[in-house]
């Protein structure tokens, strides 16, 4: 049996095994509950938390106090999202959004509107970047918050987070960001972006899953979100639960280990993954890179070959590779990806594509035998396809007239 090569980290990253180290303690010798005041156990349980909270404001550079915990981003968009709506909508019930965000977005979006919000999802370009003059044409005198993903996890396209803010800034509304795929991997600096809410998560930064965090702006302006959690009133009243002290532990060492690390990591990733996107692009007929592939994280590459089915792909790897396709699994049938049917794909390149996304733990061998995988892969599989066949045979595929029966 053949080593297992892991390439979806957009989906998580392994536990760095020094952040698993740190997180081991906190388990049983000190246990205790970090709101419990009046005892060693639970001052040692705060102190932790404490720290882990510095090392996190320290890695996006904002206090402390703007840190708000929760169990991962799915919660923290939610609590952003309804959290900004509840707050702020008597000053107006708009927001605006991307069609290409996460679903924890768009789900906590479609639910604002079932609680009177209106929303606007805007399209993004072919290359996955939002059309600023679309974006600051689109905010009213109602509009209370813009909510654009950082990086995207499917493509890694990186949007124009500062000029974003400007606009945000520049007509008075909030700008919340979905910074998941971007924190700990490159710079991250909220406060130098006008973001004023930001939500990110451990286990996409090599930490452990079920914990995660919202950042909330306290001065010029002080935001506050209401809580979505009734209880203790925890994490200055806005999410309210027992603290995941093990989790948060792990979550702080993995924000320092990405301070220190995220700028080697990167350069490295970001050759391997050229290297991977060139050897198709040199090798292989019929490659097309999706998203802009200048402003996108180092660390993924989309990548449709057309006419090969990626799922179908998938299978002759013979489960030795991890990735994503294209495709999303939906209760009865494989729909294509809506963020690339967002970027203008036809429904057969978005099912033609597969989402390599690198981690620290790759290496260079690894890299090179996907890229033999692959192209082997693609081959078999045109081999057999009498659509290929057709195409090769320079048939104009788009005139056929298929038979319905
Ligand atoms: C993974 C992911 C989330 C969800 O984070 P969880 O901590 O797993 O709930 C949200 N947004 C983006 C962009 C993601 O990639």
């Amino acid at each position: 049996m053949t080593k297992k090569i892991y390439l979806d980290n957009n989906a998580t990253t392994p536990c760095d095994p020094r952040v698993v180290q740190k997180m081991l303690p906190y388990f049983h010798e000190i246990s205790g509950n970090a709101a419990s005041r009046n005892h060693p156990f639970g001052w040692q349980a705060e102190e932790a938390v404490d720290y882990a909270r510095g090392q996190i404001a320290d890695l996006i550079e904002v206090d402390p106090k703007e840190i708000i915990f929760t169990s991962g981003a799915t919660e923290a968009d939610n609590l952003a999202l309804k959290g900004v709506f509840e707050m702020y909508k008597r000053k107006g019930n708009h927001i605006i959004t991307l069609e290409t965000e996460h679903k924890a977005v768009l789900d906590s979006c479609k639910k604002i509107e079932k609680m009177g919000g209106e929303v606007t999802y805007l399209p993004v370009k072919n290359d996955g970047i939002v059309d600023l003059e679309v974006l600051e044409k689109a905010i009213k005198d109602n509009t209370i918050l813009v909510s654009v993903m950082y990086a995207n996890n499917e493509t890694g396209v990186i949007q124009p987070m500062k000029e974003i803010g400007e606009i945000c800034k520049k007509h008075g509304v909030l700008f919340f960001s979905d910074a998941v795929q971007a924190v700990g991997k490159i710079p991250v600096k909220p406060k130098e972006l006008g973001i004023h809410i930001m939500a990110f998560t451990a286990h996409k930064m090599y930490g452990p899953k079920g914990v995660g965090a919202l950042f909330v702006n306290r001065k010029n302006p002080r935001v506050k979100v209401t809580a979505q959690m009734d209880g203790g009133g925890h994490e200055r009243g806005m999410r309210s639960g027992t603290m995941n002290v093990p989790g948060i532990v792990g979550f702080g060492e993995a924000a320092a280990i990405a301070k220190k690390e995220m700028a080697q990591d990167a350069e490295r990733l970001s050759k391997l993954r050229d290297k991977l996107e060139q050897a198709f692009l040199d090798s292989v007929e019929e490659v097309y890179p999706n998203g802009n592939r200048e402003n996108r994280m180092p660390h993924v590459a989309n990548i449709s070959f057309k006419h090969v089915e990626g799922e179908g792909l998938m299978m002759t790897f013979n489960q030795t590779i991890a990735l994503s396709s294209g495709s999303a699994c939906t209760s009865a049938s494989l729909e294509p990806s809506y963020v690339l049917v967002a970027l203008g794909l036809g429904d057969d390149l978005a099912h033609s594509s597969l989402r390599f996304s690198l981690g620290r733990f790759n290496t260079e061998e690894e890299i090179d035998a996907v890229i033999d995988m692959v192209s082997k892969g693609v081959q078999h599989m045109r081999d057999l396809s009498p659509i290929w066949e057709m195409y090769k045979d320079g048939v104009d595929l788009e005139s056929i007239e298929w038979s319905e029966h």
